[in-house]
């Protein structure tokens, strides 16, 4: 029989939930609203329990996580704002329920090896995949392997130099105000223009400052990481004229210090959307349930 994949993209306003094996073989995706653990989980559960024969699987998942295989909190939410859930588990509960191989990752490593599977980090040994939406993640791999490290990258939270005459929004989040997250999040774009982020008008002032940020941080990661291709998917995103001004400062930034050819030729292959698009998320928790089932 062949091998029957689950995946479960565990997001802070809903947990999507899909059985297949690749982008050409993705069955229905259930959507699953992120109430309390118990409920949430609970109904994830009955859905997988519905598809008979599956092998393994895959949990990519807000954070902060616990991803120490030898620690007593492995596989569960640590310490989120997110009322019920710090220190929920999510592997135990469910590995337990379904008795399959679990595997476990950040929503944005999890969206990182769907890309290298069958995206557009593909043949890639070093790559990030940054999600701007609701907060702001990064992940990817370093030598092949998803980053991971102490605990996991928390690239969302480095500090940007904020010019407070030109921006003097506080920054949103609650942890360090001004920080990347703070600053260039969706709901840092709806604080600080006062309506939602999908709603600013193309040409608004906005997209610029949001790119001025985005392309901050992307020339912070490109120096310590020198990673071979940046993914920026998430909701923000989704405004496609943010792509150029993020290309164009980006090499502004670097001044002609990185000699590449990706930055100082092929800047439009190397800062890109996600291939998989709005699916990077569902595809890398099964390219998590496969990894989990070969043993990785
Ligand atoms: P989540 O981060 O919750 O998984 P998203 O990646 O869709 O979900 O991010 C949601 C955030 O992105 C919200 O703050 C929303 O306002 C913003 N957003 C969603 N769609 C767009 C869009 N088309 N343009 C700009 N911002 C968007
Ligand atoms: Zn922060």
């Amino acid at each position: 029989m062949c091998a029957l994949y689950g995946g479960i993209e565990a997001g802070g306003t809903k947990f999507v939930c899909a059985v297949g094996t690749n982008p050409e073989d993705l069955g229905n995706v259930k959507r699953i609203p992120t109430t309390t653990p118990a409920e949430t989980l609970g109904q994830v559960i009955n859905f997988f329990r519905e598809q008979k024969g599956l092998s393994a699987v895959g949990i990519a998942t807000f954070g902060p996580v616990d991803l120490n295989h030898n620690s007593p909190t492995y596989g569960y939410i640590t310490t989120t704002p997110k009322p019920g859930w710090a220190f929920a588990d999510l592997a135990g509960v469910v590995g337990r329920a379904l008795n399959v191989p679990v595997g476990f990752d950040t929503d944005v490593n999890g969206a990182g090896l769907g890309e290298n599977q069958w995206g557009a980090a593909q043949g890639l040994d070093n790559f990030i995949y940054l999600t701007i939406g609701t907060g702001i993640g990064g992940g990817g791999m370093v030598n092949g392997k998803l980053m991971h490290g102490m605990v996991h990258p928390e690239m969302g939270h480095i500090r940007l130099p904020h010019d407070k005459k030109a921006d003097p929004y506080h920054g949103h989040c609650p942890f360090h105000g001004d920080c990347f997250e703070g600053l260039a999040s969706g709901p840092a774009l709806q604080e600080r223009w006062g309506q939602l982020a999908e709603t600013l008008p193309d040409n608004h002032p906005g997209w610029a400052l949001e790119a001025h940020y985005l392309s901050l941080a992307v020339n912070d990661f490109v120096c310590t990481l020198s990673p071979q291709k940046v993914i920026l998917g998430g909701g923000v995103m989704e405004q496609p004229q943010l792509f150029p001004m993020i290309r164009q400062n980006v090499q502004k930034l670097l001044n002609g210090y990185v000699q590449s050819q990706e930055i100082l030729k092929d800047i439009d292959s190397y800062i890109v959307p996600p291939k998989l698009g709005k699916r990077a998320g569902i595809l890398g928790a099964i390219a998590l349930a496969i990894q989990a089932h070969k043993g990785v």
